[in-house]
């Protein structure tokens, strides 16, 4: 009797149930496939980071004894799907059962189920143990409320799970949110922590990866790699964030610098994604940290919130939106993405630093991934599908379930206004006001028209002013749409004029 057991690319948790007990009857499979390399153009980094943290998982799998089958992407009987392999192992090991657990993406939930339907066999789908909701959780939460604003939901899982509670379940501190103290521009000072993530020389799997002819993107860094492939190093990582970058990070969560691309963030989403970290685990650290006096409670609640808060409520939104929420499309946008999205060639300064530090080290931080790259995408009306399918390749992190939401949703407001309040837009004065990218841009931040005026200003203008029937009435608006409403004709025949010149040539801004 064999009982075949799959793990995919992003359910790599070593202190799974499933590895309890070990058993000469389980047959545990991984696999490199054409499939998962190929449904969307990947960063280089992205590839190189999975495939070399599953080889991690099944080796440390047979060293603790149990059967392990690992297919490499090159291995001469890879059959490039899941279910031909599938098909093939359980024919090569006569198995008797197979078993999964539930996927987080939607497209491999349906192919999975497809598939464990028309098997002989029984098959059994298992939980990955990894969220703190389940799928529904957020739909069932906001099924008796008007809007689905996260902070209800976050609260609720406050005190669901006993975070940051005073003993009579109030919030600690007496307040259920820091943001207001978390939105400080960097100057330099504290100096960004040291990079203390491990380094890899993965030349000879990238190799073997690029033989095969798979396609991809970005810099793939493989001779100084610095992404955790196991759990020992996600922990490490987790460590060195608590001890030098947590007290600071509610501070500086907001910022934008040319000088420092980590600033005080953790950059633990693809451990945890991958699930070699676990997100109770992560906030226990951080909330122990803080009991300890080790950081304030403003960044405590600023890293707590991101976790507990956000990550399950994307997720639940995913769940509750899917299979339509990639067409989502509110504004009516089709402009492509101008090609300096895979390049990083614009004089934009903010911009430049964002999407080239994206194709460097396939990760940015949620201000540049939101305020700088996503506003800018807003504002000139770039297609949300295929801005979509750019942010689900380019970021180490980036998994549908999580990556759709926060794009679709948060930073494009193509659902309407499901996830966000009002959009995520701004013009050159928030990015001036938040980060230093403006000193020695090509571009004046203060000017609104003219061939030098930062495209931020006029872009920002026309947004508002295209979309007035839609967000005119949007109380979070009101300030804008008044100060438009106070322009002279001619101003703001101006601003639709520049706005008119910067996207009819956005490849060359
Ligand atoms: P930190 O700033 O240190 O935050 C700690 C953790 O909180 C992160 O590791 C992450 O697990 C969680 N978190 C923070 N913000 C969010 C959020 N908005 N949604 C869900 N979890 C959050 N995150 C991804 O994990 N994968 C994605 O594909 C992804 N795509 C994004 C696309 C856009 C357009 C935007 C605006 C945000 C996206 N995010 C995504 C959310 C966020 O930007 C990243 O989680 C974060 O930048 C990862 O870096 P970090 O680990 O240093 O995060």
């Amino acid at each position: 009797m064999t009982r075949l057991r799959l793990l995919l690319g992003d359910q790599l948790n070593p202190r799974h149930a499933w590895f309890d007990t070990v058993s000469s009857d389980v047959l545990y499979v991984l696999m490199e496939v054409r499939q998962e390399t190929d449904y969307v153009l990947h960063h280089a980094q992205k590839i190189l980071a999975i495939f070399a943290a599953m080889r991690r998982l099944a080796q440390q799998l047979r060293e603790a004894g149990h059967r392990v089958a690992y297919l490499c992407i090159d291995d001469a009987g890879n059959q490039a799907s899941l279910t031909a392999n599938l098909d093939r192992l359980i024919a090569q090991h006569s198995a008797t059962a197979f078993e999964y657990q539930a996927p987080d993406e939607w497209r491999l939930d349906r192919q999975l189920a497809d598939y464990a339907a028309q098997l002989s066999l029984p098959a059994r789908c298992v939980d990955s143990a990894h969220f703190l909701t389940t799928r529904h959780d957020v739909a069932d939460f906001f099924a008796a409320r008007k809007r689905w604003t996260m902070e209800p939901f976050y609260r609720h899982m406050r005190q669901r799970h006993g975070v940051l509670l005073e003993p009579d379940g109030a919030p600690l501190g007496g307040r259920w949110n820091f943001d207001a103290e978390n939105r400080k521009p960097w100057r330099g000072e504290p100096p960004e922590p040291p990079d203390l993530r491990p380094r890899h020389d993965h030349r000879a799997l990238w190799a073997r990866i690029q033989a095969t002819g798979v396609k991809s993107f970005g810099e793939p860094s493989a001779a100084a790699f610095r992404w955790p492939i196991d759990r020992a190093e996600a922990l490490a990582q987790l460590d060195a964030f608590v001890q030098h970058a947590l007290p600071h990070f509610g501070t500086y969560q907001d910022a934008l610098s040319h000088h420092a691309t980590r600033l005080f963030h953790s950059l633990l989403s693809f451990a945890l994604n991958v699930k070699m970290l676990d997100p109770s685990e992560v906030i226990a650290r951080v909330t122990a940290a803080g009991r300890a006096g080790w950081a304030p409670l403003a960044a405590v609640e600023g890293f707590v919130r991101q976790i507990l808060g956000w990550r399950e409520y994307v997720r639940g939104v995913y769940w509750a939106r899917m299979p339509g929420y990639p067409a989502s499309n509110a504004f009516d946008h089709h402009r492509p993405l101008p090609e300096w999205f895979w390049t990083g060639g614009t004089q934009m300064a903010c911009l430049r630093s964002a999407i080239g530090q994206s194709l460097a080290h396939a990760h940015a931080h949620h201000i540049q991934r939101l305020m700088v790259i996503g506003n800018f995408a807003l504002l000139a009306g770039l297609d949300p599908q295929a801005l979509h399918r750019w942010y689900l390749g380019i970021y180490i992190d980036a998994f549908e379930w999580v990556e759709l939401p926060n794009t679709v949703g948060m930073s494009q407001f193509a659902d309407g206004g499901l996830l966000a309040t009002k959009p995520y837009a701004g013009s050159a004065n928030y990015l001036h006001k938040m980060g230093d990218h403006c000193t020695g841009c090509t571009y004046r931040h203060a000017q609104r028209s003219g061939p030098r005026a930062c495209p931020f200003n006029a872009l920002y203008w026309d947004f508002l002013d295209r979309h007035r029937e839609r967000l005119g009435a949007n109380p979070r608006l009101a300030m804008p749409y008044r100060l438009l409403a106070r322009m002279a004709p001619a101003t703001r025949h101006a601003l639709q004029q520049q706005a008119e010149a910067i996207l009819a040539r956005l490849d060359s801004l």
